[in-house]
């Protein structure tokens, strides 16, 4: 399910993510997360910047602090990986109608993007990606990964998506033995949403 309300983080400084990324370094936060996380989402106006409240808020970036702590822990053996794949949301396509010349194959599952706007972050993501040797996936939906995996013995999976759904995706991944990376999704609302270029760029 994706998260109740919608959230765009897009307006935020670039060094609360970086202070963010910091602190999911530190062992023991979680005694103490709740605090530190609303004393940042203070520091930062986070409300201001996004019109959340302070519990929405909260669910979210500990969300995203949750999954770069993942993201850590799984770095390693992530980067000993050859064979990859990133697995992209349709949500962040330009277009979500027919402007997005992107095909659905069933048999992969995934769009396959026709690159038809250069400022699409799908497009930019995949040529991106496709430079660097990944095989890119663009998804309707996180039940389509059960099934990529089964037809490609993926070592890694970078995966960008909102954070429940970057969850499903994870339980789906433990116990197969592919290392993943997740980008989490900086505006949600299931049409038009952001990930940061930056942030998937180091990752890859
Ligand atoms: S660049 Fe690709 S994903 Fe983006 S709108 Fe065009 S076909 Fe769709
Ligand atoms: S925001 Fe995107 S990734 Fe998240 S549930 Fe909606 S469509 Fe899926």
């Amino acid at each position: 399910m994706p998260y109740k309300f919608t959230f765009d983080l897009s307006p935020v400084p670039r060094f609360f993510f970086r202070e963010m990324a910091r602190i999911s370094y530190q062992k023991g936060m979680h005694k103490t997360l709740l605090n530190t996380l609303q004393d940042m989402i203070r520091r930062f106006k986070i409300q201001e910047a996004t019109g959340l409240n302070l519990s929405d808020a909260v669910v979210v970036i500990q969300d995203m602090i949750d999954l770069q702590a993942i993201n850590l822990m799984e770095r390693q053996k992530f980067l000993q990986t050859k064979k990859r794949a990133l697995l992209l949301p349709h949500c962040s396509r330009k277009y979500m109608d027919n402007r997005c010349k992107a095909m659905f194959d069933e048999n992969l599952p995934s769009y396959v993007c026709a690159h038809c706007s250069p400022d699409c972050l799908v497009n930019k993501a995949d040529f991106l990606a496709k430079k660097r040797g990944y095989d890119v996936y663009v998804l309707p939906g996180g039940s389509c990964v059960t099934k990529i995996l089964k037809a490609a013995k993926y070592e890694g999976v970078v995966g960008v998506a909102c954070g429940s759904e970057i969850r499903i995706s994870g339980e789906i991944l433990q116990g197969t033995g592919v290392a993943g990376q997740a980008i989490p999704l900086i505006k949600n609302g299931c049409s038009n949403t952001v990930f940061n270029m930056e942030s998937l760029a180091k990752t890859l």
